[in-house]
């Protein structure tokens, strides 16, 4: 599933809400899906807030996709990108003090998911790669 949308805060529902029903099709529980959800509303909102800094010409890109109990998502933009990835990802660490920004974005994600990996290049933008794996399916393979 591919989506892509201007960098507007009020698209960070829709990115949840559409996130969510792709993947209600598969045997994920509620827990895990409200997992996921909050992680595309983190990484959206860094995308928006951070990438892009409030500039609705840009666009976020999100693709989701689901194989053997497998979910693997990203989320990216071609805003201004990251110097200091290792900081950046630090729990409290954030740019933003005066926006009262928590700078636990990049630890929930880290939490909620089985893996982050982030690529990105100052001037060129961001990609945050992120994979779940389902509990139902993990159980019916063991
Ligand atoms: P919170 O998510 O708790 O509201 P935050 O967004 O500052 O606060 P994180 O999401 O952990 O915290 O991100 C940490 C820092 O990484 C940000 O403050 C910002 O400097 C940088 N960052 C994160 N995502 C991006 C992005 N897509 N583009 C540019 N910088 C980013
Ligand atoms: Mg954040």
């Amino acid at each position: 599933m591919n989506l892509e949308f201007a960098a507007l805060s009020q698209n960070e529902s829709f990115a949840r809400v559409a996130v969510a029903s792709f993947l209600s099709q598969l045997d994920v529980t509620m827990e895990e899906l409200e997992e996921i959800k909050t992680v595309v509303s983190e990484a959206v909102t860094n995308a928006i807030i951070h990438g892009y800094e409030d500039d609705p010409s840009g666009i976020v890109y999100i693709h989701v996709s689901y194989s053997d109990g497998l979910v693997e998502l990203s989320i990216e933009d071609k805003g201004k990108g990251i110097d200091d990835v290792g900081l950046a990802m630090q729990p409290l660490y954030t740019s933003k003090p005066e926006l009262e920004r928590s700078g636990m974005g990049f630890t929930i994600m880290e939490n909620f998911m089985d893996s982050l990996e982030v690529a990105t290049g100052v001037g060129s933008g961001t990609k945050v790669r992120l994979t779940k794996r389902l509990s139902f399916k993990a159980a019916m393979q063991n």
